[in-house]
């Protein structure tokens, strides 16, 4: 059980590096439950890299990551995901040659209930219940895009961790994968979004994280950074 104060997810100090790179040095980060919390960054200031130290996908060499109260540094990706975390990757990694049906029941394997039920995913995005016979690789950019995130919703999580989702859509596409995060939330589920559509993403945001060359550079609340003329120089270019 969580203490009233104890964040969801607790990252301490966490520092990784690829072979003598160090991409990550001493990232302190939490998000607590009913939180959007949006982690901000240029390219290549080690979101992705991030990301994949909590899921076991990428090791640590120092610092920590808890949630729930227990250390799951280092443990692999499935036992993560049975412990109520799920990823909606950078890069999708839908299967092409499998059904929009198939790839969401294989979101849901790890639950081992055998009773499936889509109504909730397929009332945030009807369009995958048209499509459910169709080849993952033969939806639209958009389309892929919602799928890849009602397959991260199917193992049931209690924090929903997004890389990236508004990559390369549309701006009306963006608004829609956006307002249907915010939506999530307003329905309970915690969530940690990596974004570099930045207005948006603190517009639906409680609080985010500035990351720059590895490191926490600013925290505070969505608002604050949203006002904020630094932030807004050199993210919005406004
Ligand atoms: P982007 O917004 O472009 O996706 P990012 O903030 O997600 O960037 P990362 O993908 O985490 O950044 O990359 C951080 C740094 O680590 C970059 O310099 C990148 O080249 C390097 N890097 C990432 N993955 C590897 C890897 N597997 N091996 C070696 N270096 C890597």
């Amino acid at each position: 059980m969580l203490g009233a104060a104890e964040p969801l997810l607790d990252i301490r100090q966490l520092n990784v590096s690829y072979e003598n790179l160090q991409v990550l040095w001493d990232v302190t980060l939490h998000v607590h439950e009913g939180e959007i919390v949006t982690i901000l960054g240029a390219n290549g200031a080690g979101k992705t890299t991030l990301v994949q130290s909590i899921f076991g996908l990428t090791r640590a060499s120092r610092g920590s990551v808890l949630f729930q109260g227990d250390d799951i540094t280092g443990r692999t990706p499935d036992i993560i995901v049975r412990k109520g975390l799920s990823l909606v990757p950078e890069k999708r990694e839908l299967f092409p040659k499998m059904t929009v049906l198939e790839n969401l029941d294989l979101g849901g394997y790890a639950l081992n209930t055998g009773a499936v039920d889509r109504t909730d995913l397929y009332d945030l995005f009807p369009v995958l219940q048209e499509r459910e016979s169709q080849l993952a690789g033969t939806l639209s950019g958009g389309e892929q895009q919602m799928l890849a995130i009602a397959r991260a919703l199917m193992a049931r999580p209690s924090l929903l961790v997004l890389d990236e989702p508004s990559l390369g859509l549309s701006p009306l596409l963006v608004t829609t994968v956006l307002d249907s995060i915010q939506k999530l939330n307003h329905n309970g589920l915690t969530i940690l979004l990596v974004e570099q559509n930045v207005q948006h993403a603190l517009e639906i945001s409680h609080r985010a994280y500035i990351l720059e060359n590895g490191r926490v550079t600013r925290e505070g609340s969505a608002s604050d950074l949203l006002s904020d003329s630094d932030i807004r120089a050199a993210y919005l270019g406004i």
